[in-house]
């Protein structure tokens, strides 16, 4: 008589995007898998509605800088989540936006099957994405541009493997202008200034800028100029981070417009 043995499960982690901050904009695929974990990994910019979809007795950690930990504890993250799936929980990283567009969840990925560890990913919607939705233009639309770069403006070595050259804000800025490509930078607000000085040795003064903070949100806020005065809208308006950078003609005629609400949202007070 054959006796089939049942395999042990392989340890796992789900990497989540959470998407931009509006819990409706969570995919199917997304809802599934918060709802079956029994551990929640949870970031700072994820909002609240997501984990509730949640089972009442998952364990929920939250991880995010926000929340008390500093930039240090990536490395404690990754050990928890491994930690975690070798001890047989179904471990769900629950990350904003898209789980693999900036925010570290590449490393997290490599460092998790170097363990032995499956990782299974969900897309989320990307912050760029939701701040083009709200700014109301198509990042690609074809009379105005080829293509789209999404950047990160957080260029501090401390961010980036020494491995890593530094960013040629200049290159990019002519090779935006020259092929005709948007831009959109992420995680830019600390270092605006110096973008933008950097940003005009290749793109003309007058090139269009939106900032889009909170998008997605209620609270969502939208600024816009040319780009040699983004250092000064951002002073003005007082834009402050979670925001994006979008510069580029896909943007032409939005520039009369100062702050303006979402197109979808009611601006809270
Ligand atoms: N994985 C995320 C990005 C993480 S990096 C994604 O795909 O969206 C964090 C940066 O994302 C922030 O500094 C900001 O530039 C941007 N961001 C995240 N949520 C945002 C939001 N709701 N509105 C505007 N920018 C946002």
């Amino acid at each position: 008589m054959t006796s089939f043995t049942q395999p042990a499960s392989v340890p796992k982690v789900t990497l989540v995007g959470a998407g931009p901050g509006d819990p409706e904009l969570l995919t199917l695929k997304a809802v599934k898998a918060i709802a079956s974990a029994t551990v929640l990994l949870v970031d700072d910019l994820v909002h609240p509605d997501v984990w509730q979809h949640a089972s009442p007795t998952a364990r929920i950690i939250h991880v995010g800088k926000r929340g008390g930990c500093q930039s240090t504890a990536q490395a404690f993250i990754e050990k928890l989540m491994a930690q975690e799936a070798l001890a047989g929980e179904n471990v769900v990283r629950l990350k904003g936006g898209d789980p693999l567009i900036f925010g570290r969840g590449g490393e997290e990925q490599q460092h998790l099957r170097a363990q032995g560890i499956q990782v299974d990913v969900i897309n989320g919607i990307t912050a760029g994405l939701a701040a083009a939705h709200d700014l109301g233009i198509a990042l690609t639309h074809r009379a105005h541009a080829h293509g789209v770069m999404m950047i990160t403006g957080h260029a501090s070595p401390l961010h980036a493997p020494s491995t890593m050259p530094a960013i040629d804000w200049s290159l990019i800025a002519q090779t935006a202008h020259r092929c005709r490509l948007t831009l959109v930078i992420y995680m830019g607000v600390q270092t605006a200034n110096a973008l933008t000085q950097a940003l005009l040795q290749g793109l003309p003064g007058h090139t269009p800028v939106a900032v889009v903070e909170n998008a997605s949100l209620p609270t969502q806020r939208h600024a816009c100029a040319c780009l040699s005065e983004l250092g000064a809208l951002f002073e003005r308006e007082q834009l402050a981070s979670p925001a994006v950078i979008v510069i580029g003609d896909v943007l032409l005629g939005l520039q009369n417009l100062a702050v303006a609400d979402s197109p979808n949202a009611a601006r809270q007070a």
